[in-house]
């Protein structure tokens, strides 16, 4: 049921995060306009109670404030520049770019709307498929502070951790720093499990052992079994995260910092989509040792009864 006291809202973007993120808004009672490329996409939401749009234009019409769920920088700058955003939103709006994308373009594209009198807030997530689905994504939110409390009640519908970390295109500084750690260290564990499975230990066992200590991780506990496994299947795919790679390495080469850990994970998740792996879960990573080392199956365990 709408409220209308509510904002009006518009949704752009209804793939495996935006669909759930929507959801939440429609549920809680905001009049949510949504648009997508695909019409089954703005289908379904329309089926669960939001209006369906039939261009970005339409959508964000007459809407207090807009959010874009979209792959990278050249479509949220369709969007924005092209589609609707920049040319059809009221003024004194507010467009939150919830999606991943470079914090230059990012910073480029608030000062075009600034001119049109709209706020831009870069609000980009962690937490993947399954934070959205539970309403429980981290929201780092750059922009102006003012626009950012007038929004942060729609913020908190998608996410538990609502937190303003500065300027434009600040948000999306904070989540590549945050992409950086987790594929350097994605990668440490592949090293880990690789050189554990060649030297024939119990990786179930060595993996209990590293969670009990200091090389403990929140990749070693969430992906380290599909890796032993090898169930490369669901999961943040690696096509995703090659995507926030290079937007990682472009930051740097526009800060001067030099990201060596970072160029060489970059490489393995080249070598990662170059066999096939680009729709598969982070874990697949691992299948670039089986390829390196030519294993595919734990070896014989150290100590294991041989038959
Ligand atoms: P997705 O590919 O599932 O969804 C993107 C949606 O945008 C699709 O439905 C597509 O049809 C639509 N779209 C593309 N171009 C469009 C355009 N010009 N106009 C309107 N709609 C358009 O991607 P996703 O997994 O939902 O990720 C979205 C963003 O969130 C990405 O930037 C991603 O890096 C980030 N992110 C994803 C995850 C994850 O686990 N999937 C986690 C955190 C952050």
């Amino acid at each position: 049921m709408t409220d209308s006291n509510l904002p009006r809202l518009a949704f752009i973007g209804l793939g495996v995060m935006g669909r759930e993120m929507a959801r939440h808004l429609v549920t809680v009672g905001y009049r949510v306009r949504v648009f997508d490329i695909s019409s089954d996409a703005v289908g379904a939401l329309a089926d669960q109670g939001a209006i369906a749009s039939e261009s970005v234009a339409e959508a964000v019409a007459d809407a207090e404030i807009a959010v874009s769920m979209l792959p990278n920088t050249p479509q949220v700058e369709e969007v924005v520049y092209r589609n609707g955003v920049l040319d059809h939103m009221p003024s004194e709006g507010i467009f939150i770019d919830m999606s991943t994308i470079s914090p230059e373009a990012t910073r480029v594209m608030a000062v075009s709307l600034s001119e049109k009198s709209i706020s831009m807030l870069d609000g980009p997530v962690s937490g993947g498929p399954i934070g959205a689905k539970n309403a429980a994504l981290s929201i780092m939110v750059g922009g102006d502070r003012f626009a950012f409390e007038r929004a942060e009640t729609v913020l908190n519908v998608m996410g538990n951790t609502v937190t303003h970390v500065g300027a434009p295109g600040a948000g999306q500084t904070v989540k590549l720093c945050n992409q950086l750690v987790c594929a350097v260290n994605i990668q440490a564990v592949c090293e880990a499990l690789a050189l554990g499975r060649a030297s024939g230990v119990d990786l179930d066992q060595m993996r209990d052992v590293l969670l009990g200590g200091s090389a403990s991780s929140w990749m070693l506990e969430k992906l380290g079994p599909a890796m032993i496994a090898g169930d490369a299947s669901a999961g943040f795919r690696i096509d995703l995260m090659l995507k926030d790679l290079r937007l990682v390495l472009e930051m740097a080469g526009q800060n001067d910092v030099p990201l060596p850990a970072t160029s060489l994970v970059t490489s393995q998740y080249v070598e990662a989509r170059a066999h096939g792996e680009g729709s598969n879960g982070n874990q697949a990573l691992f299948r670039v040792y089986d390829r390196m080392t030519g294993q595919n199956v734990a070896r014989p365990k150290i100590g294991a009864a041989q038959s």
